[in-house]
């Protein structure tokens, strides 16, 4: 009996020193807390320019445990090249699970590398997450091999006007049609709508439809063999024709801008029919991607006057061009004491290499997509007395990629700019990014690219409010010129 109670006792007793042992070990499984991204969800096609939303289910185990930060891996397929990003995550909790939507810009910056990155055109693929959590004050890490590919692709071109192809049966309900009696929408479905005039005497009908015309060039409408006598307006003002075949007309709508009624006034002679077969407000949304260098500029208003003052300009292309110019980090960049600005643009094109971490001088060489971090275009302002307000530079027959501009210049006895005027400046400098010309007020209207031929002529400019600085409208044959050299920013 003693014995076998005291052989009991030595058997409870290593039990107990097992069990006692096992405590750190049963601490660590069950109490020591985990985090386990267990779902990544990336989208596959982003248009340039929009911001890229990552989607990523996290597991909580053990104690509760908080998300801080997380790191992204991505690579650049072109250039093999790694690009990192980092900042507070937007997160939902629930049941030990973390939720987390990431963001990233089409342009930011690496933490690690202080490199500036666009997205611009190409392939590209997420390679790694990294997580860092905490749970009281011990930090927890968990990394997670994504490995998932990502385009970047241009915005297509899509149609402002909503069932403009009239072979579908149904579409024609979309319009509003003035006097149906004329117009027989299920007669033709296969080859378009029939618009006849049912009556002995001549009769016209007005189709119309609320569109907006920002950014398109040209609005064609056309018929199956022949065109009936048309016109076009856009809520009151009659479209200029630019051209006319036997069964297509173009107009002009490149002067047109916003939302408003766009409308077809159709004359029938008795008896006579057309078939309506397609009318189209065809645009594409470009972004241009900026770097940005400033010395001292403190012109303008606000919080960034310069980026405001950029994003003014940039509000104005897309109103009437459906272009957007977007900005970097705006790099304190020291140059040289000058009033040259080809010096300035020379020692810039040496410096955003180091300020941007391109890992090379500016390239201004078309294709440049994945050159220049992704950049299309340098841009840099300096508030040095300079020789004019503004130039823009390129390689010989090369798309324009290089801007200065300055806010004070020679051009105007050294006149600082005017507050007020950075944003015109900018815009007037940027339309020769796409090839508007100046203008001189001997031979052109007033316009944002139109100069004094003489100091008589900016005096009287500008006291009747009619110096360049001082405007923000174009010419409509820029606007045309501007929207035939878009295409310049997308070449797929
Ligand atoms: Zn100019």
């Amino acid at each position: 009996m003693v014995k076998k109670d005291r052989r009991t006792f030595y058997a409870l007793l290593i039990i107990g020193i097992i069990s006692v042992s096992m405590i750190p070990v049963l601490y660590w499984f069950i109490v020591t807390p985990e985090i386990e991204i267990t779902q990544v969800n990336c989208p596959t096609l982003i248009y340039k320019g929009e911001s890229i939303s990552i989607y990523l289910n996290i597991k909580i185990k053990g104690l509760p445990a908080d998300i801080l930060d997380y790191t992204l891996t991505i690579q650049n397929k072109d250039n093999l090249e790694f690009f990192k990003y980092h900042s507070i995550i937007e997160k939902h909790y629930s049941l030990g699970k973390f939720s987390l939507i990431i963001n990233i810009p089409p342009i930011f910056e690496d933490i690690h590398s202080n490199k500036v990155v666009a997205l611009s055109y190409g392939e590209y693929r997420l390679l790694k997450i990294d997580l860092k959590g905490k749970t009281g004050n011990a930090l927890i890490f968990t990394s997670k091999d994504v490995n998932k590919e990502f385009s970047i692709i241009y915005a297509p071109f899509t149609n402002r006007i909503i069932h403009g192809n009239f072979k579908i049966t149904d579409t024609i309900n979309y319009w509003n049609i003035s006097s149906k009696p004329v117009i027989n929408p299920i007669l033709f479905p296969e080859q378009g709508v029939l618009l006849r005039n049912t009556y002995n005497s001549p009769a016209s009908v007005i189709i119309s439809q609320k569109v907006n015309l920002t950014g398109v060039p040209t609005i064609r409408i056309i018929f199956e063999d022949e065109n009936p006598n048309i016109t076009a307006f856009f809520n009151d003002s009659s479209l200029s024709l630019i051209n006319k075949t036997s069964n297509s007309i173009i107009y002009l709508a490149s002067d047109k801008i916003g939302l408003g009624v766009l409308s077809f006034l159709i004359n029938l002679n008795p008896h006579e029919y057309f078939i309506l077969k397609e009318i189209k407000a065809i645009t594409r949304h470009v972004s241009i991607f900026m770097a940005v260098l400033q010395y001292n500029w403190n012109n303008g208003t606000g919080f960034d006057p310069l980026l405001k003052d950029i994003k003014e300009a940039s509000g104005r292309f897309l109103a009437a061009l459906n272009i957007s110019f977007v900005p970097g980090p705006a790099k304190f960049f020291q140059h040289e004491n000058t009033t040259d600005l080809f010096k300035i643009k020379d020692e810039a094109i040496i410096k955003i290499n180091s300020l941007y971490g391109l890992g090379h001088e500016w390239i201004s060489a078309r294709p440049y997509e994945n050159k220049n971090n992704g950049f299309d275009l340098l841009f840099i302002a300096t508030n040095y007395y300079t020789d004019h307000y503004g130039i823009v530079f390129s390689e010989s027959y090369q798309p324009i990629n290089i801007v200065v501009v300055s806010d004070q210049s020679k051009e105007a006895f050294g006149l600082k700019l005017k507050a007020e005027w950075v944003d015109n400046l900018f815009q007037h400098e940027l339309s020769h990014v796409l090839w508007a010309l100046d203008r001189w007020s001997k031979y052109d209207p007033p316009s944002v690219m139109t100069k004094p031929s003489n100091i008589q002529d900016a005096i009287s400019m500008y006291m009747s409010h009619q110096l360049w600085l001082q405007l923000t409208n174009w010419l409509i044959e820029d606007q045309i010129r501007m929207l035939n050299y878009k295409q310049l920013f997308y070449s797929y």
